[in-house]
C-alpha cells in the first residue's frame, strides 16, 4: 500500500525518480518534496479509518513515503498529547491556549520524527552510511535510529553543543566528531566527507524525507483537534522543516477535502532576538532572508543564520496570513519557568520561546483573546539542563536541619 510517485523540486517543478537516492534540485540548489497520488489515498481511507490505528506517527501510513512496513524504524514516536494551558492562559489573557508537546517523544524532542523517517527511508533505498552537521538535538535522533537500523553514523558537532547531546550521540553508537566553530564549519566537513567517504549526507531539508517525518506533526493536529485547527501554530523556527512539514500537511488534507480551507491555522515562527532572520524578511517583505551575521541565544535549535529552506518557510507564513514574531533570551527563560510553574511542562528554551511569542502578539494585536492558540514545544528541557544551570541563577539551599525551611 502506497501512494508516492515521484518528487518535486519545490522551486521550478522539475520531477525526480523517488526509486533513486535524491538529495536537492541542482539546477536550482532548491529542497525536493515527496508527492502522492492524492486522489487515491482519499479513495483508499476514511478520516475514522484512522481511530483504531496505533498512537504513532505511522498510523498515517498512506501520507508516508516508505514503501514496506519492514523498512520502517521505529520507537513509538508520535501522537504526542496537546495539554490544554487553561492556568497559563488566563494569566496571559488568552481564553484557550494548547501545547502540543514534542519533549515526550523518544530522543526527548521533535528531531526524532524527521529521523525516524529520513533513516527509515535511507534503509529502503540501501544506504549504508549517513552523516550530519549538527547542534545537538538532530545528531542524538540519527544516531538513535541509524543504531537501530543498522547504519552507520557520523555527526560532527560544534563542539559548544549540549553536553547532554553529545554524550547521547556517542551512548547510541555514533561517531561523534566535535568541531570548534558553529554549524557552518561543521557543514563543510560533511560536505567534504561525502566524497571522501562514501557518506549519504541526512542535514536539514537536503534530503527530501525527514519534512515527510515533520509532516506527521501537522495531520496529528488535525485529527486530534477533530480536523478543525486552532486559530494560529506558534512554532520555534529554525531550520523550519516543522514549520514546512505541518504546512504541507494541511495543504495535503486541504486538498482531499480533510480539512476546510476557512480552517487553516495561521503558520507563526518564532525566533530568537540574537538570530532571527526569518522573522526579519517577513517584516521585510522579502522571499528570501539574509544571513544573519553573529547568532547569538541560549536557544540553540533554533539557531540558525540562514535556512536552506528559508523560502518555503517565508511562503507557507504568506499563504496561512501568519506573521512572524522574535523574542529575547530573558524573556525565553521567563517564560520556561512559568510553563514549568504552573502547567508542569519543563520545556526546552525553543519551545517557551513559543510562549514570549504568544505574550508579545497579544499585546500587539496579531492574535486575539478569544482565539484557539497552539504553542509547539518542541524538545524536554531535561536536555538543557546545562544551559539552564549557566543562565539561570539557580540557587537551592543545602540544609542540616528541617529548622532552615522556610514554609510557604
Ligand atoms: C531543531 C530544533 C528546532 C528547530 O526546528 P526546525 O523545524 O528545523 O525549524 C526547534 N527546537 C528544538 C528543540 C530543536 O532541536
Ligand atoms: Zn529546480
Amino acid at each position: 500500500m502506497n501512494f508516492l510517485q515521484h518528487l518535486e523540486c519545490t522551486e521550478c517543478g522539475k520531477k525526480f525518480s523517488s526509486e533513486k537516492v535524491q538529495t536537492i534540485c541542482e539546477d536550482c540548489d532548491a529542497p525536493l518534496f515527496a508527492r502522492y497520488d492524492l486522489k487515491r489515498i482519499e479513495d483508499s481511507i476514511d478520516k475514522e479509518d484512522l481511530r483504531s490505528r496505533y498512537p504513532a506517527m505511522w498510523r498515517y501510513r498512506e501520507f508516508l513515503p516508505i514503501l514496506e512496513d519492514e523498512n520502517i524504524v521505529s520507537l513509538g514516536e508520535g501522537f504526542t498529547p496537546i495539554h490544554e494551558l487553561d492556568r497559563l492562559g488566563r494569566d496571559i489573557g488568552i481564553k484557550n491556549l494548547f501545547m502540543k508537546d514534542g519533549g515526550v517523544l523518544p530522543t526527548g524532542t521533535f528531531k526524532s520524527r524527521g529521523l525516524a523517517m529520513g533513516v527509515s527511508k535511507a534503509k529502503e533505498l540501501g544506504i549504508k552510511k549517513i552523516a550530519m552537521p549538527s547542534a545537538g538535538n538532530a545528531a542524538g535522533a540519527l544516531a538513535t535510529y541509524g543504531s537501530r537500523a543498522g547504519i552507520d553514523v557520523y555527526v560532527i558537532m560544534p563542539k559548544s553543543a549540549p553536553e547532554a547531546c553529545i554524550i547521547e550521540s556517542y551512548m547510541l553508537g555514533a561517531d561523534v566528531f566535535l568541531v570548534e566553530g558553529l554549524l557552518p564549519e561543521c557543514g563543510k566537513i560533511v560536505e567534504e566527507g561525502k566524497r571522501k567517504y562514501d557518506w549519504f549526507s541526512i542535514s536539514t531539508t537536503k534530503e527530501p524525507y525527514r519534512v515527510e517525518g515533520k509532516k506527521t506533526m501537522g495531520l496529528e493536529l488535525a485529527e486530534q483537534f477533530s480536523w478543525e485547527l486552532p486559530d494560529a501554530i506558534l512554532y520555534p523556527t529554525g531550520g523550519g522543516t516543522g514549520l514546512i512539514g505541518m504546512w504541507k500537511a494541511f495543504t495535503e488534507l486541504r486538498e482531499i477535502g480533510w480539512i476546510e480551507e476557512e480552517d487553516l491555522p495561521r503558520m507563526i515562527p518564532v525566533q530568537a532576538e540574537g538570530c532571527s532572520p526569518i522573522v526579519e524578511a517577513f517584516h521585510q517583505e522579502k522571499r528570501e532572508s539574509t544571513k544573519c551575521k553573529d547568532p547569538e541565544t541560549i536557544a540553540d535549535g533554533i539557531q540558525v543564520p540562514k535556512a536552506f529552506a528559508d523560502r518555503l518557510i517565508l511562503e507557507a507564513v504568506h499563504k496561512s496570513s501568519g506573521t512572524a514574531v522574535s523574542v529575547n533570551d530573558e524573556n525565553i527563560l521567563k517564560s520556561s519557568k512559568e510553563l514549568g510553574r504552573t502547567e508542569g511542562v519543563f520545556a526546552c528554551p525553543e519551545g517557551a520561546a513559543t510562549l514570549a511569542g504568544a505574550k508579545k502578539l497579544l499585546e500587539r494585536g496579531s492574535i486575539e483573546p478569544d482565539e484557539n492558540i497552539l504553542l509547539y514545544n518542541t524538545g524536554t528541557g531535561l536536555k538543557y539542563i546545562n544551559t539552564y544551570t549557566e543562565n539561570l541563577d539557580i540557587d537551592i539551599p543545602v540544609i542540616d536541619s528541617v529548622e532552615e525551611i522556610t514554609v510557604r
